[in-house]
C-alpha cells in the first residue's frame, strides 16, 4: 500500500484527506483515498443521498459511445472500477445493456462516436420488436456490451459504505463555508456550524455549487452553469411491458437528433421507461424554480416518441413521473479535474463540471482526484492513458470556449 500524505514538521492535521461535497465523485474520492490508507474526512451540506444536486436517482447510463475519443479510455476504467466496488461491497448497481446511437448520417461527432465505440449498424426494422422508427438514412449503430445502467443513489451508497468500511469518517449536515491555507501548511476547513477540520489535502466536489463555493473561498472564477434538468419516465403499451426490458436486452440509447434524447431499459420502474432530453434552463442550486421550463421539455420528448417510439410508448397521457436534476455545464461540456491553485497551490484538487456526463465515471474521477491530493499526480490516470491536461482550469484563461466549441460529446 502506498503512503498517505504527511502533513509538514509541526503541523498538526486531524485528516490526510478532507473531501467536500459526497455525490458521487466526493464518495468515490473518499473512497480511494481510504483505500490508499488516508485518514479521509467526507463532509456533506445535506442528509446523505439527498436529491438535491446531480447524483441522486434510479438510473444513470453508462456507454463507450463517445465522439471525444479522450473519454474512452476513462469509461474503460471506470467500468473495471465499478466492477471492483460491486465485487467489494456485495452491491449490484450496474446492469448492462447493448448502447444504440443513432442519428443524422451527416453528424461529424455521431459518426465518430460510433466509431470511438467500434458499434455497428443494426437494423431498427427487426432489432428489438421494431420499436424505433427513425428517419430514413439515419447512422443506427450498436456496441453490443458499450452500454448499461446504473442505480445512482444505491451506487452513492456504495461508495461512502466502502468508504467507512474502509476507515473514512462520513459527516452530513456539514456545510463547508471556509477553506483556508493552514497558519503551518495544509489546509483548514470550517462548516456553517462552528467546526474546523485540519486537513493535510482538501478535495473539492460539490457539483452545482463549485463556482459559488471556489469563488468565496478562493476568490477562483469557474465557468460553470448550473442547469435545471428533467428525468422523465413513460407509460409502456399494454402488452409491450417485457419486449422493452433490460433483461429482454432492450438497449441504452441515445439520438444525437433534434432534440437530443436519450433513455434507458425498463427497469427500476415495471411498465415504465424513461426518455428524456439533454439540457434545461440556467439555475441557482440555491434558489430553485423547481418547474422551470418543464412544460416545454416535456412537449418536445412526447412528439420525439410519437415519432420515434410510436407502437410502444403512450406519450400522449404525459410522463409519469418527473424528477428535477442538475447538470453542471462548462462552456466545453468538459470536466474540471484540477489542483486550485493560487495561494492553494497542490493542497487543494477541484472535481466539478461534469457537464451531464460525469456519473458513469465517477469511480475514475473519484480515484484520480485522491492520487492527485496524496500523490500530487495520478498514476492511475497514466496507466489508463487518460490524459488529465484537459480538464485543467487554465484552459479558460483568455479562451471562454475552453478546449472546444463542439459540446457534443
Ligand atoms: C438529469 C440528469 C441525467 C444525467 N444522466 C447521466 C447519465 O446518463 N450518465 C452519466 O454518466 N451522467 C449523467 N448525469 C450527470 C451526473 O449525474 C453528474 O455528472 C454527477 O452526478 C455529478 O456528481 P457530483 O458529485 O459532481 O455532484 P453532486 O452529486 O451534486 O454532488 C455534490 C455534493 O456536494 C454537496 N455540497 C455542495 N456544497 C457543499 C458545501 N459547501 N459543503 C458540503 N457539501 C456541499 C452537495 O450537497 C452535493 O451532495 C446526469 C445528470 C442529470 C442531472
Amino acid at each position: 500500500m502506498a503512503a498517505a500524505p504527511t502533513a509538514p514538521a509541526g503541523h498538526r492535521s486531524d485528516f490526510d484527506v478532507i473531501v467536500v461535497g459526497a455525490g458521487i465523485m466526493g464518495s468515490c474520492a473518499a473512497h480511494a483515498a481510504a483505500s490508499r490508507g488516508a485518514r479521509a474526512l467526507l463532509l456533506e451540506r445535506f442528509d446523505l443521498l439527498h436529491g438535491l444536486g446531480s447524483s441522486h436517482g434510479d438510473s444513470r447510463i453508462i456507454r463507450d459511445a463517445y465522439a471525444k475519443a479522450r473519454y474512452v479510455p476513462m469509461v474503460r476504467l471506470a467500468r473495471r472500477l465499478w466492477a471492483d466496488a460491486e465485487a467489494e461491497s456485495g452491491y449490484r448497481v450496474l446492469t448492462p445493456a447493448p448502447q444504440l446511437t443513432f442519428g443524422p448520417r451527416d453528424s461529424a461527432s455521431l459518426l465518430a462516436a460510433v466509431r470511438n465505440a467500434g458499434a455497428e449498424e443494426v437494423d431498427l426494422a427487426t432489432r428489438w420488436g421494431g420499436a424505433f422508427r427513425v428517419p430514413d438514412g439515419w447512422v443506427t449503430a450498436v456496441s453490443e456490451h458499450g452500454g448499461g445502467v446504473l442505480n445512482a443513489t444505491k451506487a452513492v451508497a456504495m461508495f461512502q459504505a466502502l468508504a467507512v468500511k474502509k476507515g473514512a469518517a462520513v459527516r452530513d449536515n456539514a456545510e463547508v463555508v471556509g477553506i483556508e491555507k493552514g497558519a503551518e501548511g495544509g489546509v483548514v476547513v470550517r462548516t456553517s456550524g462552528g467546526e474546523v477540520f485540519r486537513g493535510a489535502k482538501c478535495v473539492v466536489t460539490v457539483g452545482a455549487w463549485a463556482s459559488k463555493l471556489l469563488r468565496s473561498v478562493a476568490g477562483v472564477e469557474l465557468p460553470i452553469q448550473p442547469l435545471h434538468t428533467l428525468i422523465l419516465y413513460w407509460r409502456v403499451k399494454p402488452g409491450r411491458e417485457r419486449e422493452l426490458t433490460a433483461k429482454a436486452g432492450f438497449p441504452t440509447f441515445s439520438s444525437s437528433g433534434d432534440p437530443p434524447v436519450y433513455g434507458t431499459p425498463s427497469l427500476e420502474l415495471p411498465g415504465l421507461i424513461k426518455i428524456s432530453c439533454d439540457g434545461g434552463p440556467p439555475c441557482d442550486p440555491d434558489n430553485r424554480n423547481w418547474d422551470a421550463g418543464d412544460k416545454e421539455v416535456t412537449e418536445r420528448v412526447a412528439r420525439w416518441i410519437e415519432e420515434a417510439m410510436p407502437g410502444h410508448l403512450d406519450a400522449a397521457g404525459g410522463p409519469v413521473i418527473r424528477q428535477s436534476c442538475i447538470c453542471s455545464m462548462t462552456p466545453d461540456a468538459d470536466f474540471v479535474i484540477d489542483f486550485l491553485g493560487g495561494d492553494f497551490g497542490e493542497d487543494v484538487v477541484v472535481g466539478a463540471g461534469f457537464s451531464g456526463h460525469g456519473f458513469k465515471m465517477g469511480p475514475a474521477v473519484g480515484r484520480f482526484l485522491a492520487e492527485m491530493a496524496i500523490d500530487g499526480k495520478s498514476k492511475t490516470a497514466a496507466e489508463a492513458g487518460v490524459e488529465l491536461g484537459c480538464y485543467r482550469i487554465n484552459r479558460f484563461d483568455g479562451n471562454p470556449m475552453g478546449n472546444d466549441a463542439n459540446k457534443d460529446y
